[in-house]
């Protein structure tokens, strides 16, 4: 674990690129980290979080005691502290209110469609957690229906809540959900969304692992197509919480848009590169545009 002074030093940090790039305005947005097993380094309430300075943070115990801090603690500690309860592996919270993903969360549009491989590996689905008043204890409660399985998700008419192993995990999450709701925005609006089959993204689930990647919950069921092969009963738990992260994916023909070429090298040993002929390229290719004519 990082030491408490580079932990003030990357909350700065962090807040400081979350209001460079908008994710922020005014006094909106809060960060925390876990400081040793029963206590947390959090920002404080009312101060812009592109202008703090580390010796503003303060220090709460997990039931949200200031144990340290000339300022309070930020307005938002109910929601900190249930993440942490409920995900003992969560070092870091962040909470912004980026300005397209917030959009899909007042449209009540969930980032949950089989788009984006990267997305796919690193946070699964997007789900929306129900709206609740800010700083009241309705937010945690909403919150805690998707946090057991998910490590980004939108809140409604609201903003965004991610948690990661460190603090720039946590962050970066938060970059991966705006980013992604640009690209579905901007995909949308072409008035065409090409959806990855089913197959590849239990493939793309398969690779977590060799890509190191901890997901909180595999990805399940898929609503809203007729290949949904669990029931919103199987896909939540005894309290109703979610338990799986559900993506909208098509069932595929068998064919993908990009097939694998496996070659051998020298050695004999499977050549992880794909590489192929102009020839195999251009069919791709006219493959792949005969496909969404
Ligand atoms: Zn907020």
């Amino acid at each position: 674990m990082s030491s408490e002074s580079t932990l003030r030093a990357d909350i700065v940090e962090v807040g400081r690129r979350m209001y460079a790039r908008g994710y922020t305005a005014s006094n909106d947005g809060n960060i925390s980290v876990r400081l040793g097993a029963d206590r947390l380094l959090m920002t404080p309430k009312s101060v812009c979080k592109g202008f703090m300075t580390p010796d503003m943070m303060c220090i709460t115990d997990l039931e949200g005691r200031k144990l340290q801090g000339d300022r309070d603690p930020s307005s938002e500690m109910l929601m900190h502290l249930e993440v942490y309860r409920q995900r003992p592996d969560a070092q870091a919270v962040v909470h912004a209110h980026p300005p397209t993903a917030t959009g899909f969360a007042v449209a009540g549009i969930p980032l949950d469609r089989a788009v984006l491989a990267e997305v796919l590996t690193t946070l699964g689905s997007i789900p929306i957690a129900e709206y609740a008043t800010p700083s009241t204890r309705e937010l945690p409660e909403a919150v805690r229906k998707y946090i057991k399985a998910h490590d980004g998700m939108l809140l409604a008419n609201h903003g965004a809540l991610t948690v990661g192993a460190d603090l720039y995990g946590a962050y970066y999450k938060m970059e991966t959900i705006e980013h992604f709701a640009k690209i579905s925005l901007v995909a949308r609006l072409l008035g065409r969304e090409n959806l990855l089959s089913r197959e590849e993204v239990m493939r793309l689930q398969e690779l977590r692992g060799s890509y190191g990647i901890q997901a909180p919950a595999p990805i399940c069921a898929v609503p809203g197509t007729e290949l949904a092969s669990r029931s919103v009963a199987d896909r939540t738990g005894a309290a109703g919480d979610a338990t799986c992260q559900t993506v909208q994916a098509p069932k595929g023909d068998g064919s993908r848009l990009v097939a694998d070429v496996v070659r051998r090298t020298a050695e004999g040993r499977e050549d992880e590169e794909i590489r192929l002929t102009y020839r195999e390229l251009s069919a791709l290719l006219e493959d792949a545009i005969r496909s969404i004519r």
